[in-house]
């Protein structure tokens, strides 16, 4: 079968399977080309191009995979966050863009150049890893409570610190249950995309979070216990002068100033996400 073949039909199996799915040519190219160690330029260049039988045995069941549903990162292996390539799979939450606006906004503070600050809740490394990316005196500090995602960001900073030709005394990597483990004024900054869905969301049963660690989605109190975890840590851990930033969902963001208000917080500020959804709040510790 012909590159050109095989991709039409593959938009037409994704199309049908995934009703609604606007991705499926992007899907079917990417899949090809990954399978093919190509870039997608290739396919456009080369439709005619037959495919050898051990292309279509790779091929087929990814295509099979996404039609169940599974996110591409999750069959691709990989996912961009702040132009860095991060190694993705089952056992880490796949970062978003808007966890992006968060470090972008982050970046910004004002801070003192050496900086000691935390990521919470790391995961994949996404934050930690943009952070320290584009800070190169901060040291940054990233934690997650799951043993398998602390794999995974050890994986994710190995890679970037072998790319980037980064210092390995810029990074610690930690298993640890939120802030219980770190001592009095530790941090500047303590930044956290932590889990904040109810777990009776419905958006649990659509697209990629339906496949992602519950644990790294699902929070009690309506989403909001974890959080609470963060912010009451916060009140030892991060020094006066330092600065709280959290990730949140579409509906929380009132109860998380009150919150952050009542711990005597100023400058609290709760940003909007491109989609103009309230997502992540920055505060200032007095
Ligand atoms: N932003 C993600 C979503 O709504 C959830 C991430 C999280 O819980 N931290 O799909």
């Amino acid at each position: 079968m012909r590159i050109d073949e095989l991709i039409a039909e593959s938009v037409a199996v994704i199309d049908t399977a995934l009703s609604g799915e606007s991705t499926a040519r992007l899907d079917a190219e990417l899949l090809l080309s990954h399978v093919l160690k190509k870039q997608r330029s290739y396919l456009y260049a080369y439709p005619e191009v037959l495919l050898k039988p051990e292309h279509l045995a790779e091929f087929y069941p990814l295509l099979q995979q996404r039609c169940d549903g599974q996110p591409m990162a999750y069959l691709l292996g990989e996912k961009e966050f702040w132009s860095l390539s991060l190694s993705v799979d089952k056992r880490v939450l796949i970062p978003r863009p808007e966890t992006e606006e968060m470090v972008e906004q982050v970046l910004d503070l004002p801070l003192p150049p050496q900086s000691v600050v935390a990521d919470l809740g790391t995961g994949s490394g996404a934050i930690a890893l943009a952070l320290a990316k584009e800070k190169p005196h901060w040291f940054v500090v990233a934690s997650d409570f799951s043993a398998q995602a602390v794999e995974v960001a050890k994986q994710n900073s190995q890679q970037h610190q072998e790319n980037n030709n980064q210092s390995a005394e810029q990074f610690l990597l930690l298993r640890a249950d939120w802030l219980s483990a770190f001592a009095e004024n530790s941090f500047d900054l303590i930044v956290s995309n932590p889990p904040y869905i109810d777990a009776l969301d419905a958006h649990l049963k659509h697209g990629d979070v339906q496949f992602e660690p519950l644990s790294a989605l699902v929070s009690p109190n309506a989403g909001l216990a974890d959080i609470e975890k963060i912010v009451a840590g916060a009140d030892t851990c991060l020094k006066a002068g330092g600065y709280l930033a959290i990730e949140h969902g579409y509906d929380q963001g009132e109860r998380i100033v009150a919150l952050l208000d009542r711990h005597g917080y100023q400058d609290i500020v709760d940003n909007h996400d491109l989609a103009g959804m309230p997502r992540f709040v920055i505060a200032g510790k007095k």
